[in-house]
């Protein structure tokens, strides 16, 4: 899909971008087809897609896709999806994705493989969390994030911006940025540059459980206090609890979220799971 075909899409169906739900429409060939080179659809694979929006990537990937769903919350893209997505075989949910339930998919054993997304920028720490929570079984994520994001996504210990985010996609699998997408990539174009980004499940722990996305998310949620603050105000664990899980660990008292490598937090999460189940 290139400027003109965008154009005459949201002329024909008489369409204007809607900011605020972060819509700007690929409109490069070569960068569509590169991220479609990276999400390695075929006939055995399951793909998931959030925003499809005018359906850049939608119209080729269900084709490539054994079984290809999208989620898009933008109803009046409803005839343009019904023309590129169902009439190829593919199924199109329409619903924020941060209020999908299981109830509202295909089948309720439905686990996508592939999951893609151009995200709206809006929401995307939250949509990729959910992701990881909803789908534990995916293999690989192919996602387009603002430049400025990928901070976060790949900070490292000891960094103002390492967090949940960080953390979590580490434990999820093996991150890389693949490649850079300008501005005029994109109709309308945003004032930023954008980052095409790869994650493939298994990583240096080799397995994922989702419960760690709402334990990263405490020990992170009081950033200025230590671990045992964090986690012990989120209710779930007493200070004692924790206090003692540091000390079958090794770790000091004083520790903090930010000092600590991903792989710590599993082993956090576990001693503490361990002792709860024993208590
Ligand atoms: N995939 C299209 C492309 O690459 O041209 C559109 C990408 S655009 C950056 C983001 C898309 O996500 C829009 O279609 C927008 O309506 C949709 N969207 C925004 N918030 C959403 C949400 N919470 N759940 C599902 N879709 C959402």
């Amino acid at each position: 899909m290139n400027k003109q075909e965008v154009l005459s899409i949201l002329d024909e169906y008489g369409f204007q971008a809607k900011k605020s739900l972060g819509q700007n429409f690929l409109c490069n060939e070569d960068v569509i087809g590169d991220i479609l080179d990276l999400a390695q659809l075929d006939k055995d694979t399951t793909c998931l897609e959030i925003g499809p929006g005018l359906g850049a990537l939608s119209e080729k990937a269900v084709l490539l896709s054994g079984n290809y769903v999208a989620v898009e919350i933008d109803t009046r893209f409803q005839p343009r999806l019904s023309e590129v997505i169902e009439k190829n075989g593919g199924k199109v949910i329409f619903k924020d994705y941060l209020q999908l339930t299981k109830d509202d998919l295909p089948d309720p054993d439905f686990a996508p493989e592939v999951i893609l997304s151009n995200l709206p920028y809006y929401v995307m720490t939250p949509i990729m969390l959910k992701v990881m929570k909803d789908f534990p079984s995916c293999h690989k994520m192919v996602f387009m994030v603002e430049e400025e994001a990928l901070d976060r996504i790949f900070a490292k210990p000891g960094t103002k911006q390492y967090g949940p985010l960080s953390v979590l996609t580490d434990l999820f699998g093996t991150k890389k940025k693949c490649f850079s997408v300008d501005g005029g990539s994109f109709y309308p174009a945003p004032n930023t540059v954008s980052s095409v980004i790869g994650i493939d499940a298994g990583g240096e722990n080799g397995t994922w459980d989702p419960e760690w996305i709402g334990f990263v998310e405490s020990a992170f949620a009081l950033r200025r206090k230590t671990l045992v603050n964090s986690l012990s105000s989120s209710g779930k664990y007493s200070k004692e609890r924790v206090l003692s899980a540091l000390k079958a660990l090794d770790i000091k008292e004083s520790v903090r979220s930010e000092e600590l490598l991903p792989s710590y937090f599993v082993r956090i999460y576990e001693v503490l799971n361990e002792r709860k189940d024993e208590n």
